[in-house]
């Protein structure tokens, strides 16, 4: 499970600690064609990257980032002055690349893989209530060809190793293609817990025939290293296809030779390829993915989170809570319960500004999970949730318990400061 909550953390991560930016400035604009832009915000420390496409039948959108950078994306589209745009286009399902779906309104035609609207409507994201915006209004299995402006947009399935609603958008006379988040600026990827880090071998294989050799690629995600205003190209998938395969081998190797993720870590089992390190996944993590992926048997439970968000409308928060409790004490094989599930419920509902909620979920998780490993983060928004709620001591309380868990992590660090007026706040 240690997948899921890298993934689960980046996201939380990048909500909270990109600062707000007027519209010129969030964007770094790469122009890959007049008529075709890359526009990428800094998460940190890896960019997310969407595609506006302009012409004569307007604006198609791929991707709208996450909730922090929505309106400033909505404010950018909209100085194009060509209206709403006609066509939103999503990769997968991730809140980096969804968040600004509902912002414009009913008017876009959305498009998606057939799986995403379920994708929504389940686990954590339940508790995100998305409106009916946000969803899409056609979805694919296979694949899907759109003729706009002047132009031929190929969508095709690709999921099953960063998420299992994944598609390559290939804007065919342009020769770019969006590929999601498969090769992650041909970084070491993310795996999510529905994805699967022996699916992206063959599924980077399977681009190299899907595409053709001229083909300039966009990625969902760059890391800094290679710079936010990456685009690749054909040559490279063979080489990440290769590393994908040597790296499961090594790891695989290694572990039938008795040894543990420790050890290889320690031995620099991967070393070799440090250059694809450049990204939120570095070599030791990539190490603990493809163990993770070799060992932990791949396991279907029941969505813990849809009995809980019932409890949560019908009765409150309290009763939400409650109820989580009974389940994983009960019947802790039938249900997906797992330390981040109430923490990701706290953040979302602290992001929608319900911090009473959020805070009685987050209180929740630290009584049921004492030693979770993202124990400072959960005290941290805590701090954040009080603080919210102009409740100082607890604010305070809770961030010194974040940074004695974790001195490291500069977002309470920092917080703790402000709490105690060390900083002024801009
Ligand atoms: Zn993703």
């Amino acid at each position: 499970m240690t997948t899921t909550i890298r993934c689960l953390m980046t996201c939380i991560l990048a909500l909270i600690l990109v600062p707000a930016l007027a519209a010129e400035d969030h964007f770094q604009v790469t122009t890959l064609a007049p008529d075709l832009l890359m526009l990428s915000t800094d998460q940190g420390s890896y960019c997310t990257n969407s595609l506006v496409f302009t012409g004569e039948d307007g604006v198609l959108l791929v991707d709208t980032h996450g909730t922090a950078d929505a309106e400033a994306f909505e404010e950018f589209v909209d100085k194009l002055g060509l209206g709403a745009p006609r066509y939103i286009i999503n990769t997968h399902r991730h809140v980096e690349h969804i968040g600004g779906n509902a912002l414009f309104g009913p008017d876009p035609i959305g498009v998606a893989h057939r799986l995403f609207p379920d994708k929504l409507r389940s686990g954590t994201f339940l508790f995100n209530e998305y409106p009916p915006d946000a969803f899409p209004d056609i979805t694919f299995a296979d694949s899907l060809e759109i003729e706009f402006n002047g132009e031929t947009i190929r969508l095709v399935a690709i999921g099953g190793s960063h998420d299992d609603n994944e598609i390559m958008v290939h804007f065919k006379r342009h020769g770019i293609a969006h590929v999601s988040s498969v090769v992650n600026g041909f970084n070491f990827p993310s795996v999510d817990g529905d994805g699967d880090v022996m699916q992206f071998e063959p599924q980077v294989r399977r681009l190299m025939t899907l595409l053709p050799p001229d083909v300039r690629l966009v990625s969902g995600h760059n890391g800094q290293a290679t710079g936010f205003d990456f685009v690749g190209t054909w040559e490279q998938l063979p080489a990440y296809a290769d590393m994908m395969m040597s790296t499961v081998e090594i790891v695989r190797e290694g572990l039938t030779a008795g040894k543990t993720v420790e050890e290889l870590q320690a031995a620099g089992a991967i070393d070799e390829f440090q250059q694809y390190a450049g990204s939120y996944v570095g070599t030791d993590d990539w190490i603990v993915y493809v163990e993770d992926a070799l060992t932990v048997p791949r396991e279907t439970r029941k969505d813990i989170c849809k009995p809980v968000f019932a409890a949560w409308k019908l009765d409150g928060a309290g009763a939400a809570v409650a109820c989580y409790r009974r389940l994983k004490e009960t019947e802790p094989l039938e249900y997906d319960e797992h330390e981040t599930v109430l923490l990701s419920i706290g953040g979302k509902l602290y992001h929608r500004g319900l911090y009473s909620d959020a805070c009685e979920f987050l209180l929740g998780c630290v009584d049921l999970y004492p030693d979770a490993e993202y124990g400072y983060y959960t005290q941290y928004l805590l701090a954040r949730g009080y603080d919210a709620l102009e409740w100082p001591e607890l604010a305070r309380e809770h961030c010194e318990k974040s940074v004695s868990l974790n001195p490291d992590f500069a977002g309470a660090t920092g917080f703790l400061a402000e709490l105690s007026g060390d900083v002024s706040e801009d």
